[in-house]
C-alpha cells in the first residue's frame, strides 16, 4: 500500500449558533428604542443601565417574532418557556448577567432546507439542516477599543436589544453549507419580517462550532467555537483554517483542546479567546424578575393566521401555477414584497401574458422602483395600466422596442394617462398600411443599390439590414410581418 492509500480522510462537523437581531421598535425588556447607528448612549434608561431596583418587562413583539420564526422553521412552540440569567462579567453588560433562555426555550426542533453546490461533486444539492432549538435573549452593549489606544469606550445603545439565537444540530459539513444556511436563514427572517438580516450591521452573526472526525466515524470529537463571525467569507476561511489546524494536531497524535476562538480576518487565522467553557460556568438560574412566557392557543392561532406563504410555497406557485422558469422564480422570490406584487399582477392577466408580466417586473418595474426609491405597493402605474401596456405589445399594435424604450418611460412620467392614450399621443402605433410601408421600402432600396446588388448575388443575410433600415425610417412603427413580406418582394423583383 502507498502512503496516500493509508492516509485517514477527515470530515468537518459544523454546528451553528446564529444570533438574529429582531426588528422590534423597542428593546427586549424596556421601552428604549432599538436603532442602529445613533449617537452612543442615547437609547438607554435605568433598565438597560441596570440601576438597582428596576424591573424588566418582556416585549410582546419579541415573543410574537420568536413564534413566527419558529412556525416558519417547523419548530414545536413550547406552551410555557422561561427566562434565565446567564452570569458573566463584562464591561458592556451592566447587570453582570444576560437574560436568556436556558433549559426551556420558546421553540424546539424544526429544520431549514438548504441549497448549495456540493464542493465534492460540484452538483446542486439540497440538504435538511435540523434545528436544535431557538431561544430568546438580549444583546450586550458594545465596547469600543479602536478610537484611542489608551481608552476603551462603552456604548450601551445595543444593550437589551432583543435577539433570537438559533442553535442547529451538528449537521453541516463545509463552508459552502454554512454559507447556504446563513443565506437561507437571512432570506427567511426577512421574508417573515422578524429581522432585516443585515450582517454588515450585525443584525445577524454566527458562532461556528467546528470539530473533525475520521470519515465513516459516528463519534463526535472535541469541538472549538469560533465567535461572532459576521461575514460568510470569514466563516468559510475560519472553517478551512480550523479543519486544517485540528487535523494536524490529531495527525501528530495530539488532542484538540476545547477552546473559544476568535477569527482574525487580517491573518485568516483563529486564536484562542478563552479556554474550555461549559454551561455550568455561567451559573444559569431562572430569572426571578420575569414570569414564564405562556403561549396560549389563541395567541398561537393569531400568529399562524398572520403568517405569509413561505418561500417554498411561493416558488411552487410561480413555477407550477404560472409556469415561470427558475431564473424568474428566483428573482421574484428574493423579497416577499416582490412576490406579493408579482402574484397579484399575475392573477389579473391572461395565461398568455404570464411570462411577459415577469419580464416587465424584472426588467422595468423593479429597476424603476429602485431608482424612485419607492415600495412596489406605491408604484405609480396601476396593474390595469400595465396590463393595457402589455396588450398593446401582444396584439402587435406597438412594437416591443417602442413599448419598452418610449412608452414605458413616458407613462412613468405621466401616470395619469392610459397606455393606449399615451401610445396614441406619442404616435407609436405600428403601421401595417401597405401604401405607407411600400413607400419606405422603395426609398431604402433606392438608397442602397450596392447592398441590393450583393443581395441579389446571393448574400441573403442582408435581409436583416434592409429590415433594420425600414424600421429606422418608420421610426420603429413598421409592423414587422407586413414589412418583411414587402422587403422580400422588392428585393426579389
Ligand atoms: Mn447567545
Amino acid at each position: 500500500m502507498t502512503a496516500t492509500e493509508t492516509k485517514t480522510q477527515y470530515e468537518t462537523i459544523i454546528g451553528l449558533e446564529v444570533h438574529v437581531q429582531l426588528a422590534t421598535e423597542s428593546k427586549a425588556f424596556c421601552a428604549d428604542a432599538v436603532q442602529f447607528g445613533s449617537e452612543p448612549n442615547t437609547h438607554t434608561s435605568v433598565i438597560s443601565l441596570a440601576h438597582p431596583g428596576t424591573l424588566p418587562r418582556a416585549n410582546k413583539r419579541q415573543i410574537e417574532f420568536a413564534t413566527r420564526l419558529g412556525l416558519a422553521l417547523g419548530c414545536k412552540i413550547n406552551e410555557r418557556s422561561f427566562f434565565d440569567r446567564k452570569n458573566y462579567f463584562y464591561a458592556d453588560l451592566p447587570k453582570g448577567y444576560q437574560i436568556t433562555q436556558d433549559r426551556t426555550p420558546i421553540c424546539v426542533g424544526g429544520a431549514l432546507e438548504i441549497n448549495f453546490i456540493d464542493p465534492k461533486t460540484q452538483k446542486p444539492t439540497t440538504k435538511i439542516i435540523k434545528i436544535h432549538h431557538i431561544h430568546m435573549e438580549e444583546d450586550a452593549g458594545k465596547s469600543i477599543h479602536d478610537q484611542d489606544p489608551s481608552v476603551s469606550f462603552i456604548d450601551l445603545n445595543r444593550a437589551g436589544t432583543p435577539l433570537l439565537e438559533i442553535v442547529t444540530m451538528p449537521d453541516l459539513r463545509s463552508g459552502e453549507e454554512v454559507d447556504a444556511f446563513m443565506t437561507g436563514m437571512r432570506h427567511l427572517v426577512r421574508w417573515v419580517g422578524v429581522s432585516d438580516g443585515n450582517m454588515e450591521e450585525g443584525s445577524m452573526r454566527c458562532d461556528v462550532n467546528i470539530s473533525i472526525r475520521p470519515e465513516g466515524s459516528t463519534e463526535f470529537m472535541t469541538r472549538c467555537e469560533v465567535k461572532n463571525v459576521n461575514s460568510m467569507r470569514f466563516a468559510r476561511q475560519a472553517i478551512k483554517y480550523e479543519a486544517t489546524r485540528q487535523q494536524s494536531i490529531v495527525e501528530k497524535g495530539g488532542q484538540v483542546e476545547q477552546n473559544t476562538l476568535n477569527f482574525d480576518p487580517t491573518t485568516g487565522r483563529t486564536t484562542p479567546l478563552r479556554s474550555k467553557e461549559n454551561a455550568h460556568d455561567y451559573r444559569y438560574f431562572p430569572d426571578p424578575d420575569l414570569p414564564p412566557v405562556v403561549i396560549t392557543p389563541s395567541f398561537l392561532e393569531k400568529i399562524k393566521s398572520e403568517m405569509p406563504l413561505l418561500p417554498k410555497e411561493a416558488r411552487q406557485i410561480l413555477m407550477e401555477q404560472y409556469g415561470l422558469p427558475e431564473y424568474d422564480t428566483n428573482f421574484l422570490t428574493e423579497e416577499i414584497a416582490v412576490f406579493n406584487y408579482a402574484q397579484s399582477f399575475l392573477s389579473q392577466v391572461a395565461p398568455t401574458q404570464y411570462k411577459a408580466v415577469s419580464n416587465l417586473i424584472i426588467n422595468k418595474i423593479l429597476p424603476a422602483a429602485n431608482e424612485l426609491k419607492i415600495e412596489l405597493t406605491d408604484f405609480p402605474l396601476t396593474i390595469s395600466q400595465l396590463s393595457d401596456f402589455l396588450n398593446l405589445i401582444e396584439t402587435g399594435k406597438v412594437s416591443n422596442s417602442a413599448a419598452y424604450q418610449n412608452l414605458f418611460p413616458a407613462l412613468l412620467d405621466t401616470p395619469s394617462v392610459s397606455a393606449t392614450e399615451m401610445a396614441e399621443k406619442l404616435n407609436l402605433f405600428q403601421n401595417s398600411d401597405t401604401d405607407f410601408l411600400e413607400k419606405i421600402v422603395q426609398e431604402v432600396i433606392e438608397k442602397n443599390p450596392q447592398k441590393v446588388a450583393e443581395y441579389r448575388k446571393g448574400k441573403k443575410g442582408l435581409l436583416g439590414f434592409f429590415m433594420g433600415e425600414v424600421m429606422k425610417a418608420s421610426k420603429g412603427k413598421a409592423e414587422p410581418k407586413t414589412t418583411n413580406a414587402l422587403v422580400l418582394k422588392a428585393l426579389e423583383s
